[in-house]
Order: structure tokens, then sequence, then C-alpha cells
């Protein structure tokens, strides 16, 4: 399944129970995407019909590139039995939200994929309910809109999937309001009977002890992205500087960042453009933060050579993990010596992968160039920096939020710092419930579970009927 955003609508949809993990069993929550069992499945297409993100297809329909899927379903089943009968009861009983008064009113705290789940299955659960959306842009849709990219086109249609909920009769959106900053969250839990955080997590991790951002050359990834999708006048349009530029971080929104310098180095003038790419990963190579397709669609570029930091940490070669094996494969480069600079400046965008770099400061040099400093000493000399070391959530008055950078919670409820204990009637989903990992598919489980807590609260909290005397 091609850009699968793990939504699990076609879960449900299939008659057969062939697709796996499925919400509930395990792997599910690391799973990159879903997998169809191609010895269950009976061709319905049920489950394409049911896909948001058109990831589904049939496997004699896939490209050479595609076929990377089909391999990684075989492999996901192969030491598996075949999963057949009706599929186990994974949700058997959904509480409908009913209101302890007679009308209930839901505040949502933002307005990307978490608030579309949540307000979807808001109404779902109730016919009466009245959901009141804030919004700090003028726009709905978070970084689906903004920070997906335009090359995945799937994903970025699931914009279309907000029309339905976000234009129903029981659904405000009000726009250009922050919370925190024009309506506290003590206000909303006073006018609404609960308040749900859908407010994401983008607010860069700080690196180092100086402050980064203000050095020329050092930019923020998603300030790149989102001028990019949105099609702004380029704020960055000097930047990122070359010949070597490196990239702190190696999620998914690091190699992002990577197509993007491919793109737009052509228009570079002669000199600063970018030869050598450095992507720097804290992590040791068997656990990466970028997933498999991510890497592959960078290696399916004409226009990139990936090659391997032989100062980093080594990648084991047998590993069973097939994205390790490939890996393992790329050419060595050792980039500690400028010597091995890339020369060539119209042909390939050398982009390097290093594992095993805690990055800890970025300082300016008697030459005016970078350099990216690790725990281990290292000291990597770029003309430009782009970090992409991940994002937490930005503080809100009332809110309490843990080391991690996520919103304390249990199940989404949100819990008290000094007690453990659940503030009434606040809830969280999303990237502000689980930090910020996760595709916008991710969201829509997440919201259910988040939803459900709702739905049991306000059912205990209903007051018995009272007994009426007949004679
Ligand atoms: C660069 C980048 C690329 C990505 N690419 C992909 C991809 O290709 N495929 C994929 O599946 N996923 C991708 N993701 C992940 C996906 O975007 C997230 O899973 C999803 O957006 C999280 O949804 P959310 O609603 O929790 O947060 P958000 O999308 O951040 O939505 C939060 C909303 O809350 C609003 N808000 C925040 N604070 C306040 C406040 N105080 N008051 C009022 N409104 C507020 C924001 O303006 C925003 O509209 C990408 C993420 C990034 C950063
Ligand atoms: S086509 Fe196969 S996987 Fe899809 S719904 Fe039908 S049986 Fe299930
Ligand atoms: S995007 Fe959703 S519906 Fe489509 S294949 Fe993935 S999990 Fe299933």
């Amino acid at each position: 399944m091609g850009h699968c955003c793990k939504d699990a609508s076609c879960v449900k949809a299939c008659p057969q129970n062939c697709i796996h993990p499925a919400p509930g069993e395990p792997g599910f929550e690391t799973a990159e995407t879903l997998h169809i069992d191609a010895r269950s499945c009976i061709d319905c297409t049920a489950c394409v019909d049911a896909c948001p993100a058109s990831a589904i297809k049939p496997e004699g329909a896939l490209t050479i590139a595609e076929n990377r899927y089909a391999v990684r379903s075989r492999e996901f089943f192969a030491p598996k039995p075949v999963f057949l009968g009706p599929a186990p009861q994974r949700a058997s009983f959904e509480q409908p939200l009913g209101s302890p008064y007679d009308r209930l009113r839901i505040a949502v705290i933002g307005s990307g994929p978490a608030a579309l789940y949540t307000v979807r299955e808001l109404l779902r659960r109730s016919s009466s309910v009245r959901v009141t959306v804030f919004e700090q842009h003028g726009e709905i849709g978070g970084l689906l809109r903004r920070a997906v990219s335009r090359d995945h086109a799937e994903i970025r249609d699931m914009i279309r999937l907000f029309e339905v909920p976000f234009k129903d009769d029981r659904v405000e959106i009000v726009f250009n309001t922050e919370v925190g900053i024009d309506v506290s969250v003590a206000d909303l839990r006073t006018s609404f009977d609960a308040v749900v955080l859908a407010s994401g997590a983008l607010e860069p991790r700080k690196i180092g002890f100086a402050d980064t951002m203000r050095r020329v050359g050092v930019y923020e990834a998603k300030d790149i992205l989102f001028a990019e999708n949105c099609g702004l006048s380029d704020p960055l349009s000097h930047g990122p500087i070359g010949p070597k530029c490196v990239v702190v971080g190696a999620g998914n929104v690091a190699l992002d960042v990577v197509r993007h310098v491919s793109r737009i180095r052509a228009g570079a003038a002669r000199g600063e453009m970018v030869t050598d790419l450095v992507v720097l990963s804290r992590s040791a190579p068997e656990r990466t933060s970028f997933t498999p397709s991510a890497l592959y669609e960078l290696l399916d570029l004409e226009d990139i050579e990936v090659l391997l930091d032989g100062a980093g940490t080594a990648v084991n070669a047998r590993a069973t993990s097939p994205l390790l094996r490939d890996i393992s494969k790329l050419p060595t480069v050792d980039i500690s010596d400028d010597g091995n600079l890339s020369k060539v400046y119209r042909g390939k965008l050398r982009v390097i992968l290093s594992f095993g770099n805690d990055v800890t400061n970025i300082e300016g040099t008697s030459l005016g160039e970078l350099a990216v400093v690790t725990a281990s000493g290292r000291r990597l000399i770029a003309n430009s920096v782009i970090c992409a070391a991940g994002f937490t959530t930005k503080e809100i008055d009332g809110i309490p939020v843990s080391e991690n950078g996520a919103v304390l919670n249990r199940r989404g409820k949100v819990v008290s710092r000094e007690t453990g204990e659940p503030l009434e009637r606040l809830y969280v989903v999303g990237w502000a419930k689980r930090g910020a990992t996760g595709g916008v598919g991710d969201n829509r489980v997440c919201a259910t579970e988040t939803v459900a807590q709702l739905a049991a609260d306000l059912a205990a909290d209903r007051p018995h009927p009272t007994p009426t005397c007949l004679i």
C-alpha cells in the first residue's frame, strides 16, 4: 500500500479481515503502513473505495518502484498464519455522546487532521452536539495543508475529507483566534461542556544552548517547507547556501527538505549551489526516524546520489531488516575531510546519511562558516545548516506539557502535573497528545480513543433518572 496514511478506513471495509496490523493488534502503533494479505484477499475492491489516500492498487498495476510495497507486504505476512474468518471484535460498544445538560457544547482547539477526525467522531456519536472549532490561522487543514509535501499528492488530497464535518450545521469555526492569547483555556472550560486540544506540536526543538536561529545561514525545516507548500514569495530564496549544507535530524521532515534542496538548487548562484547535503541522525541506523518509504523515495530520484558517512555509526550488513541491508549497500564517503567535497556543481546532489551524531551546538567559525558540534566531539563545517530535529507542543496557560513535548495525558484525558489526576472535561488529540510522530491517518484512531473517553465521562456524569411515583 503506497502512501498509506494508516487511518484504517480499509480495515472496516474488508469482508475477509485481510488487512493488518489493524488498530488494537500488536504492531499497529509502530507500523509505517498497513498490509493486505494477498492469500486471503478475494479482490472485492471494497478497501479501494474506502481508502481516502488512494493507496491501494492491484499488484499487476504497480510500477517497478511501487513493487517494493508488494514485497514488504509479502514479507510482513510470510512467517505468520493467514488471518481468516471474522475480524476480531474491536469495537463492541460505542458510547453515544449524551449531555448531562440540555445541550452539549464542545470546543475543539485547532483545525488540523486531529481536529477533523475528532469532529467527525463527535458528530457521529450525537445528533444534537454543537462543536466550536478555534483556529489561529484563517484557514483549516493544519499541517496537512501547510507541511505535507506536494510530492505526496494522495495525502494532500485528503483535505477534501474536511468538507463534510466542517460544513455541518452543528459545527462553527472561529478563525484567526489563538487560544492562550485571544481567549484562555480557562474561559473555554467555563463556557463549554468539554474542551479538546487538537493544537498540534510545531515548536522546533532547541539545539544546544545558543540561540542558533539568529546565526546567518541557519534555517528551520518547517519555514522552508511551508514556504514551498503555500507558494509564498520565498523568504528563504537565498538559502540554503552551499556547497556544503548540513541537515540536523533525520526524520521524514529532513528527507522532505532533501527533496526540496534538490528541486531548488538549479536556480542557485554558482558557488552557492548545494552539492553535498549531510543528513545527521542522532540515532543508530537500526533506530532510524525516517520511514523506509521516505528513503526509497530519495533513492528513486535521478538527480540525487545517496551515500553513507564512513565515520558515523556503522550499519550492520547482516541485519534482518531489508531497510538496513539496503542502507549498508550505499557507497561510503569520509565527510570529515573537505577534500572529499563534490566539485561537480551541475552534477547530482550528493546526500550523505550519517548515524550516531547527537548535535550539541551550532557555532560560527572565524572564516564565516558554521560548525555543527556533536556530543562525540566531531565538528562538521558547513556553509548552511537546516534544523529538522523534531517538534514539541507550544505551552498554553493551564495546559501541562511533559518532557517529551506533548500534553500530559492518559489515553486522551489531560492530567495534572502535580497530582496525575485528570483535569475535568479537558482532552487532547493528535500531535499534541502523542508528540510529533505519526502521519495524517494516525490521528483517526487517536481521535476515536479521545472521544470514547469523553463519551464515557459524560455518561458517568449524567444524573440518574429520578424515580417517578405512578400512584
Ligand atoms: C513537514 C511535515 C511534513 C509532513 N508530511 C506528512 C506526509 O507526507 N504524510 C503524512 O501522513 N503526514 C505528514 N506529516 C504529519 C502530519 O502533518 C501530522 O500527522 C498531522 O498534521 C498532525 O495533526 P494535528 O491536527 O495533531 O496537528 P496540526 O496539523 O499541526 O494542526 C494543529 C492545528 O491547530 C492550530 N493551532 C495550534 N495552536 C493553536 C491555538 N493555540 N489556538 C488555535 N489554533 C491553534 C494550528 O494552526 C493547526 O491548524 C508531516 C508533518 C510535517 C511537519
Ligand atoms: S479487495 Fe481484498 S483486501 Fe480489499 S476489501 Fe476486498 S478482500 Fe479485503
Ligand atoms: S490509507 Fe487508510 S484506508 Fe488507505 S490503505 Fe492505508 S490504512 Fe487503509
